[in-house]
């Protein structure tokens, strides 16, 4: 590995690039920042042949591997059946269902919203025009936090859910507080810590929308509470690059408060 990417970086990270700080030392963004963006739509066919040939790279490097160690596969022998764990079968729906309803509410607040938006677009549109002062890091922040709403929205629940399975991937020699279960639910957790930053923004500027607001504000914090509950150790993990470096680590670049 060349000495200046930082191994790891990319397992606990949010994924959100554009914003991230450790672009320069990431083998992940070195490895995608180049790739048409057909590869990276799931919509396009592209991306799947892409996903494919990745596969069979893997695959043939895996038994280049076997060959070179004079492994016999025959020898290794068949993998213990896997039995899943019926509570976390149980506990991975649960929370399925809980982070969709929220992922799904948000989309409804800017659906039902969106005329609402596009009359304080207006507004603004206007006084500007009429050379009015307008406040437009007000404006900004609110913007910044729309972005991060939407860019967490979904995130949460796919993290909650690789931490929920991770659990049963834990075994009594591992350390439990590095295990994947552990930085999945801690990035997770960083996610709806964010959310409800961005979400304050907007309750705090969208009077008509208080209450709305308030109750998916009251859903992540039920989530936060779930997840802290069931890993109590999560913010013990340790993210390579960004607990290192915690003063590039920071999303919004505003007191929600
Ligand atoms: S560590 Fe940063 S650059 Fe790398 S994949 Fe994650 S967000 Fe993108």
């Amino acid at each position: 590995m060349e000495e200046n990417f930082i191994s790891g970086v990319h397992n606990y990270c949010d994924r959100w690039c554009d914003r991230c700080p450790f672009t320069a030392r990431c083998m992940v963004y070195a490895a995608e920042k180049d790739l048409p963006d057909e590869v990276t739509d799931p919509g396009d066919p592209a991306f799947w042949q892409y996903i494919k040939k990745n596969f069979e790279d893997v695959l043939e490097m895996l038994n280049q591997m076997i060959d070179d160690m004079e492994v016999d596969p025959e020898e290794v022998g068949p993998l213990p059946e896997y039995t899943p764990n019926p509570n976390i079968e149980v506990l991975e729906k649960l929370m399925r269902d809980k982070t969709m309803q929220y992922a799904e509410a948000v989309d409804d607040f800017f659906r039902e919203s969106a005329p609402y938006f596009a009359r304080l677009d207006n507004e603004l549109g206007e006084q500007v025009e009429d050379g009015q002062p307008v406040n437009l890091e007000s404006w900004q922040f609110f913007q910044d936090a729309v972005e991060v709403i939407r860019w967490y929205q979904y995130f949460i629940g796919a993290k909650i859910h690789r931490a929920i399975n991770g659990l049963e991937h834990i075994h009594a020699e591992d350390d439990p507080v590095q295990s994947d279960a552990n930085g999945s639910a801690k990035i997770a957790l960083i996610a709806v810590e964010r959310s409800l930053g961005a979400w304050e923004v907007l309750r705090q500027q969208l009077p008509e929308k208080k209450e709305v607001v308030l109750h998916l504000q009251q859903q992540l914090q039920h989530l936060h509470t779930e997840i802290s509950q069931l890993f109590p150790d999560w913010a013990r993990f340790h993210r390579p690059g960004f607990d290192d470096e915690p003063d590039k680590n920071i999303r919004l670049d505003f007191n929600p408060n």
